[in-house]
């Protein structure tokens, strides 16, 4: 296993908490495993991929509409989806320290060989003749393979008896399902049409999660597109291109991210399809999207399940039938890595000083611009201020004053502002400010009436 200082995470995890992009969940009581805090810009950087995926896929189309589902769904609802009955991983336990781990990595990360394919048996059986070792203690002392439910189960009532029990919805796919006939009647919606949806999820990961790779608790962007049958290939296709589009609108670079067909025997029980969309993070080429094609299995079975009719009939056509589904789905924790990921550098400048940076895309960066006067002095802190002021209005800005303005720089390096801008004892004599660039560092001398029309075209 990897050594500690050998974690390619490393430097991004400490630049997240030392900058206030993301804290390890419940630390003062010595952390709560795979749970995380988003700081005050892990916050902002979470908006702004937010707000843009919306923008975009709901408000910037015409076949698009939303809708914010509940987390609790009716218990039946998980039965119809399969997941009762189908959501879990293979885990196997160490006898002697009693660590958990998913059985398909153990294999994996072990003997450097895929455990797709295998079953319960094969995969004790493997551990078990290629004398696995426990990655925690060492010990060769493993128990069975079994299935284990990644789903958190809570209780309604205050007995809680069995029968009682609720799930944290794993995804947030089956709100939309079971809405689709209230969608149907009450917005002006023809297919193709999709239904967008941002919400968190739960899922009981045992394995340790690469920083908020894997966390129990994260959030999904996931859109269901109904369809008529016959179109499913060609929507397939162009949601493929969409999800590429959107990488590089949020700044990944192509070269990082590639389509990973899964194998027609290793589909999950709802799919004909399925392309994952995978980035090379640090610790290796892993999923960063998915796109499924869940056939009509969701809402057919919702219809069984619930004996109310999920058919539509096309007002030109008159046919009834029950829509086909085209569901691209987007992490927003695995965004936010890959982001991060993608952002750092550590770069030596002339003077042979190192600077690290976050190259973010400026759509998506949290900070915009950062004002500083030159000094602590009154006159240029005034001044600063009321520049400040104006650009806050439009865009989430930050005033600073305290510290050498180099330091100020760096910080706001690593915090990836774009744009930095200096009020002077100059600026006091012409109304001109100094405009520095994150990734070039150069600076320009401009006029403060022209700042917010030359920051609007740099921003957008
Ligand atoms: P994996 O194979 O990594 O467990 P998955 O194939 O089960 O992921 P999906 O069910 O397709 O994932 O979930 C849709 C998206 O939700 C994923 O592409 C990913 O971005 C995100 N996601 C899933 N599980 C987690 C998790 N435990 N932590 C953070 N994000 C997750």
């Amino acid at each position: 296993m990897a050594q500690p200082s050998q974690d390619p995470l490393k430097p991004i995890v400490a630049l997240a908490k030392r900058r206030g992009f993301i804290y390890p969940g419940s630390e003062i009581y010595g952390g709560f495993a795979n749970t995380y805090s988003f700081g005050p810009y892990g916050v902002e950087l979470k908006k702004n991929i937010k707000d843009l995926w919306w923008k975009t896929f709901v408000h910037q189309r015409r076949d698009m509409v939303g809708l914010d589902g509940p987390i609790l769904l009716h218990p039946k609802v998980w039965l119809a989806s399969g997941h009762l009955d189908n959501f879990s991983d293979a885990m196997i336990d160490c006898k002697a320290c009693k660590a958990r781990f998913r059985c398909d990595h153990l294999i994996e990360e072990s003997l450097n060989r895929s455990a797709d394919g295998l079953t319960l048996q094969q995969m004790t059986e493997t551990i078990l003749e290629h004398k696995v070792k426990c990655p925690k203690c060492g010990a060769q002392d493993f128990t069975e393979a079994r299935y284990f439910n990644l789903m958190f189960t809570t209780h309604m009532s205050k007995t809680g008896q069995e029968g009682d029990a609720a799930y944290l919805r794993p995804e947030t796919a089956q709100a939309i399902f079971i809405d689709f006939k209230n969608i149907i009647d009450t917005m002006r919606v023809k297919i193709p049409f999709g239904v967008a949806q941002i919400g968190k999820a739960f899922r009981n990961e045992i394995t340790p999660g690469n920083f908020i790779f894997r966390v129990i608790e994260f959030e999904q962007m996931e859109i269901e597109y109904f369809i008529h049958e016959s179109t499913w290939e060609k929507t397939f296709e162009d949601w493929l291109n969409t999800m590429h589009s959107w990488c590089k609108l949020i700044g990944l670079s192509e070269n990082h991210v590639h389509e990973k067909e899964h194998p027609k025997e290793l589909l999950s029980h709802y799919s004909k399809r399925t392309v994952d969309l995978v980035y090379d993070f640090p610790f290796g080429t892993s999923e960063l999207y998915g796109l499924a094609y869940r056939t009509n299995f969701d809402l057919s079975r919702h219809a069984e399940f619930s004996g109310h009719s999920l058919e539509y009939t096309d007002p030109e056509t008159r046919e009834k039938f029950v829509p086909h589904v085209i569901e691209p789905t987007f992490g927003v924790e695995r965004t936010i890595l890959a982001l991060l990921c993608e952002a750092y550098d550590e770069e030596q400048l002339e003077n042979g000083e190192m600077r690290t940076v976050l190259h973010f895309e400026p759509r998506i960066a949290p900070v915009k611009a950062a004002v500083f006067p030159l000094m602590k002095k009154e006159i240029l802190a005034n001044k600063a201020r009321t520049v400040f002021d104006d650009l806050q209005r439009i865009w989430n800005c930050e005033y600073d004053e305290s510290g050498a303005i180099g330091k100020r720089y760096r910080r706001h390096d690593e915090l990836g502002t774009p744009f930095c801008i200096t009020i002077d004892f100059d600026t006091l004599e012409n109304d001109t400010v100094t405009l520095r660039d994150r990734d070039s560092m150069k600076q320009e001398r401009v006029p403060i009436q022209k700042l917010i029309e030359i920051l609007s075209t740099k921003l957008s």
